[in-house]
């Protein structure tokens, strides 16, 4: 996770030969949200360059800060308000592809040798932007940031689980297979928006040999995770914490529910995004 960018500068780090090694160390990431790590300072200013009036304080500690207790609510719905703001400068193509470039940098400068990075298409376009212009000044933005580095990192698509668009932007992904995607998969508020909703999107990615992970099992429990599993063919979960409500006993003798044993022997990973702000 790229912590560089909305560090609060009020939680003091304790340092130790682990943070040195850790930073050193070269890492994968397969779980991160291109719209969750934007530099502070650039999130102002390209609310300047494009117009966009409605950040909360274009102070940069202050925005810092706005955007740590916005993360820390303890809420999915609450926490995603945040994602209004830096959604919200990324209405343009050079401003996308400016973010998706210090995205890349930003990895890499954590020794991040390989990413995941996803995004979701239809949230850019509310200045005219085409999805597949979206999609092209993402990939070029990655490819700009990470070239000369030893990152190598491709996007994944998300559909907004409360929205209608997960075909198109099943569709989508796929188009851009050979130019940087990776996959796909449904995000947003999960309660009330199982993944059946959008099944038919899932096989459409299953019926093109292609490849989901799904945001699971995260504010919502084992139905949804159990949904996305066995129904929409997610080979990773985004998050899927709430499988500890399949596990009882005691801690050392802990007794798997069907559910919990299956992503256990089937070794379905789990991946969860500590916000990058
Ligand atoms: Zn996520």
């Amino acid at each position: 996770m790229s912590a560089t960018s909305l560090d609060t500068g009020s939680t003091p780090v304790v340092a130790s030969p682990w943070h040195e090694v850790l930073a050193k160390a070269p890492k994968a990431l397969l779980h991160d949200h291109l719209d969750g790590g934007l530099r502070p300072q650039s999130v102002i200013e390209l609310a300047n360059e494009f117009g966009y009036k409605k950040l909360p304080t274009t102070d940069v500690v202050d925005l810092k800060k706005w955007f740590h207790r916005g993360a820390k609510r303890n809420d999915l719905v609450l926490y995603l308000e945040t994602f209004a703001h830096t959604v919200g400068v990324m209405q343009h193509r050079d401003a996308i592809e400016r973010v998706a470039f210090e995205c890349a940098q930003d990895l890499a400068n954590d020794n991040v040798v390989y990413a995941e990075v996803r995004f979701a298409p239809e949230l850019h376009t509310e200045s005219g932007l085409t999805l597949d212009e979206v999609v092209r000044a993402v990939l070029a933005g990655f490819h700009r940031g990470s070239a000369g580095t030893d990152l190598t990192i491709y996007a994944i698509l998300s559909a907004m689980r409360t929205a209608a668009r997960s075909h198109e932007i099943a569709e989508l992904a796929v188009k851009f297979r050979d130019e940087g995607v990776v996959g796909f998969d449904i995000a947003g508020a999960e309660a009330g928006y199982p993944p059946t909703r959008h099944l038919d999107a899932f096989q459409f990615i299953q019926r093109s040999n292609f490849h989901t992970t799904i945001h699971a099992g995260e504010a919502f429990g084992l139905p949804s995770i159990w949904e996305a599993l066995q129904f929409c063919g997610a080979e990773r979960l985004g998050h899927g914490v709430r499988i500890v409500d399949d596990i009882t006993g005691e801690p050392g003798h802990e007794v798997l529910g069907r559910l919990a044993e299956l992503c256990a022997t089937d070794v379905f990973p789990l991946s969860s995004a500590p916000p990058r702000m």
